[in-house]
């Protein structure tokens, strides 16, 4: 059966195969790489949710090479961008990076190369997608493919949300309508709407991969003081192989961790937020190339990191939540071999990211205050642009370009394509504009529960990759891996048990015997838990109720016994 729809994917096939080999030197793609490959060869937006170190970049760079006109690639990783066009360069294919970060020289020639249509990639940040006349000077030559990498960046409801991803729905129009391929590690329901939406990719345009990584072994390693955690990482990272990620939740820790490891005489660099660009530049390329081999960070180090060979991932502080940690656990063993990633748990960790809740989103007053200045003019014949605004109402950027956001998507403003903003309804009081910030208040509360989830993560007897993948993607069949700490310990003491009762079928043995040493009802003492009420019990687990309303489960190890029975209170 030749018909005309199968010749023509088999004549494409073909010519994926010859790029993949003849351009990449590879010998055949990977699960999920094909499925991607056809569906933007044959013009359907795409959403494309696959692991770190899949090779999610394979997915646009043949098409590239295959389709009429260029490929936009919008990143937000400028750090990244001059390795990619130079590895594209390697690979003979002709790629530019246009952001603000060229200098002069460098970007004439490279603007020059993305406007004549000679450049097949274009790589570039959404925020220069967002400078005024730049995508109108793109659209003089065609534009076949625009990929959208790391998309979840788009998504509110997403971890890493980047405010200027918001223009760049907006300027798929300009661009006459290209092909979408949106690229991301981040697999949730909500997130993956959200970038579809924006998009404009339909429900059958996403493919997803699954988010299991097997090679990926996780730990949570509770600890019980604040002061015992810089000896345990030091323990951790003195013990461990091959270099490795130590991630925290604030400069301060970063600091601290940074100088006890290096005090300890371990190889070790610093990247944070707070450090100059060059210095974070300088430990960057250090810990890329090798010549140090520990990199402690916060969240502000990773976004695209892609260095194959990272062989752990300790988390010093509870992350923000389980998809953030999934994105950076899931920094080590992009090459496939086995990696360690291990969350150190102290409890009173939780409290620094509810600080950090506190914050992130626009208020209810921050869109007031925006719309109450727009109602206005800036100054005599003047318009209102983003920067006008932050500079009158003095509140952050980030917040209001947030706000702005919602706005434009609600039709309140409008945002010209020079960045003029524009009111478009008028006479909405305060109080009109409340609910529609109220998906802010949605998110804020969304953001506890996903607090809740990474806390009950740290704390679980199940399966972590269980509960991971639970997480990310809904329902799953997945059952355990089997070689996660708690897989590891259920594994133990299963063995433990079965020779237990082996040992009790044979009557030579009688005192090696299975005990489930506790009963419902049994008054307990946990340490750090303190007293609770045994509500559930086998030989591997018990399930303690305490006074806070709590339940938790135990190793049986951890439980001691303090009365038999519950019994009435003495008089
Ligand atoms: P990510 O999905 O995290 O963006 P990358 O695109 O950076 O992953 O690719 C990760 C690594 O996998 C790169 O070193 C890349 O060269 C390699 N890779 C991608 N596809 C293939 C393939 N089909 N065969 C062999 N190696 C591949
Ligand atoms: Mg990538």
């Amino acid at each position: 059966m030749a018909g005309p729809r199968t010749e023509s994917a088999s004549a494409r096939a073909r010519r994926v195969a010859t790029v993949l080999k003849d351009t990449f030197g590879l010998q055949r793609l990977r699960p999920g790489q094909r499925a991607v490959i056809d569906q933007v060869l044959a013009g359907q937006a795409t959403l494309a949710i696959m692991p770190t170190g899949a090779g999610k970049s394979l997915c646009y760079q043949v098409p590239a090479l295959l389709l009429p006109g260029r490929t936009v690639v919008v990143s937000p990783l400028i750090a990244l961008m001059k390795d990619q066009v130079e590895a594209l360069r390697e690979h003979g294919i002709a790629a530019v990076q246009l952001n603000s970060a060229t200098d002069s020289e460098e970007a004439r020639t490279a603007l020059a190369a993305a406007l004549d249509g000679s450049a097949r990639i274009v790589m570039t940040t959404p925020e220069k997608l967002a400078e005024p006349g730049f995508v109108d000077q793109l659209a003089r030559h065609p534009t076949s493919l625009l990929v959208v990498d790391e998309a979840h960046c788009i998504s509110q409801w997403g971890h890493d949300f980047r405010p200027a991803f918001l223009d760049i729905g907006p300027a798929l129009k300009a661009l006459g309508q290209p092909t979408v391929l949106a690229l991301t590690a981040t697999a949730t329901e909500d997130v993956a709407r959200d970038i579809a939406q924006q998009l404009g990719i339909a429900r059958g345009g996403i493919i997803n991969t699954g988010a299991y990584r097997p090679n990926l072994a996780l730990e949570v390693e509770q600890v019980a003081r604040e002061e015992h955690k810089l000896e345990r990482a030091l323990a951790f990272v003195k013990a461990v192989e091959g270099s490795g990620l130590v991630y925290t939740a604030t400069v301060k820790a970063a600091v601290a961790v940074h100088e006890a490891l290096q005090g300890a005489g371990e190889s070790v660099g610093l990247y944070h937020g707070k450090l100059a660009a060059t210095e974070r530049h300088a430990a960057q390329e250090a810990f890329m190339d090798g010549s140090v081999r520990v990199m402690v960070a916060t969240n502000a180090f990773g976004l695209g990191i892609d260095k194959p060979d990272i062989r752990f991932v300790l988390h010093y502080q509870l992350p923000s939540g389980l998809e953030s940690y999934y994105q950076e656990a899931g920094r080590a063993g992009r090459d496939g071999q086995a990696a360690l990633c291990r969350l150190l748990y102290l409890r009173a960790d939780k409290a620094v990211q509810q600080f950090f809740l506190v914050g992130r989103y626009p208020t209810d007053d921050d869109a007031v205050a925006m719309y109450e200045a727009l109602s206005g003019p800036p100054h005599e014949g003047g318009s209102w642009t983003l920067p006008l605004l932050q500079a009158r109402l003095g509140r952050p950027r980030a917040k209001l370009q947030v706000a702005l956001g919602l706005l434009r998507r609600q039709k309140v403003v409008a945002m010209e394509a020079d960045g003029t903003v524009r009111l478009l309804r008028r006479g909405l009081e305060g109080e009109a504009l409340r609910p529609l910030m109220a998906a802010y208040r949605d998110k804020r509360e969304q953001d506890r529960g996903t607090l809740e989830r990474m806390v009950f993560y740290a704390q679980t007897g199940q399966c972590r990759w269980r509960l991971l993948l639970d997480h990310l993607e809904g329902e799953t069949s997945f059952e355990r891996c089997g070689h996660c700490d708690n897989c590891l310990r259920i594994a133990r003491q299963e063995a433990v048990l079965a020779t237990a009762q082996a040992a009790e079928a044979s009557p030579q043995e009688p005192d090696r015997a299975a005990h489930a040493v506790f009963a419902s009802g049994d008054i307990v003492l946990v340490k750090r838990y303190g007293r609770g009420e045994v509500r559930q019990a086998s030989a591997t687990e018990v399930t303690v109720a305490f006074a806070d309303n709590t339940l938790r489960a135990f190793q049986p190890e951890y439980v001691k016994k303090a009365r038999t029975r519950a019994s009435p209170a003495a008089p």
